[in-house]
């Protein structure tokens, strides 16, 4: 469960989250929509603690990951982050991308790593690819190596920043895919996404973000099917 009181973040003058407040629940997928600058990063990245909130809090599995005391690491790791660009390393294989962090951070041995590593890899349609490097992977599958990576972290939530923007049109599929699968079995999931046939299919609630605030949220038949507000019309007649 992730819940956000009252950020605000501000890069020197300028204020680029002005008061945002919300919850994810445990096992729901909440999308996060808006145009180009209006703070979805940002807000995303205020709830791991990579960008540090100008003032709010933000409580993840109701501990206070914002607390100045607070384990950060022990917090975050609860987290898997899947970005637009990939960032797997590219000096190693697939299978060690997805075991290097367990063996590192979470002190597992090394078969006990590659067998949950497998186990994920089966699970993104990359069982047979494990001893690939990312290069010789398309990016489709390299996301779904990132997804892989995430999940073998036994996470309870992962957090995704437009992770089919960076793909060719064809592999956006598969990695939504992956995605529609890992939301079934009732991962928790922030999805920062401009796929709006995802949001609305997969979505349990959509928020839509403009200007630093929430200007609408809801069931995704309600904000992109029949939106109150009109930033969120204009919005959708420019990306529908
Ligand atoms: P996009 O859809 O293009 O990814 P976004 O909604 O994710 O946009 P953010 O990346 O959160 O938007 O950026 C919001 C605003 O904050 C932008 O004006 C951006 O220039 C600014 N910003 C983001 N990160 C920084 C930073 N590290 N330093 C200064 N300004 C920043
Ligand atoms: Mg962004």
């Amino acid at each position: 469960e992730i819940q956000v009181y009252d950020l605000h973040k501000s890069f020197g003058e300028r204020e680029v989250l002005k008061g945002i407040s919300l919850t994810v629940h445990q096992g729901e997928v909440v999308c996060v929509i808006g145009p180009s600058g209006s703070g979805k990063s940002t807000l995303l990245r205020c709830v791991n603690l990579l960008e540090v909130p100008t003032s709010g809090r933000v409580f993840i599995m109701n501990e206070e990951i914002t607390d100045l005391d607070a384990d950060v690491d022990a917090i975050r790791s609860q987290m898997g982050m899947v970005f637009q660009q990939f960032n797997l390393f590219p000096h190693l294989t697939v299978l060690e991308n997805c075991t290097i962090g367990q063996t590192v951070v979470k002190k597992i041995d090394k078969a006990q790593a590659e067998n949950i590593a497998q186990g994920y890899l089966e699970q993104v349609g990359l069982g047979d690819r494990g001893s690939a490097y990312p290069a010789q992977l398309s990016g489709g599958q390299q996301q779904r190596v990132a997804i892989a990576r995430a999940l073998s972290m036994d996470v309870e939530m992962v957090l995704f920043d437009e992770p089919t923007s960076a793909l060719d049109p064809e592999l956006v599929g598969d990695v939504l895919g992956v995605m529609r699968a890992l939301a079934q079995e009732g991962m928790t999931m922030m999805v920062v996404t401009h796929e709006m046939a995802f949001a609305r299919e997969v979505a349990d609630r959509v928020i839509f973000m403009d200007d630093g605030v929430i200007v609408e949220e809801g069931h995704p038949d309600l904000v992109i099917g029949n939106p109150q507000h009109e930033r969120t019309r204009a919005f959708l007649q420019r990306v529908l």
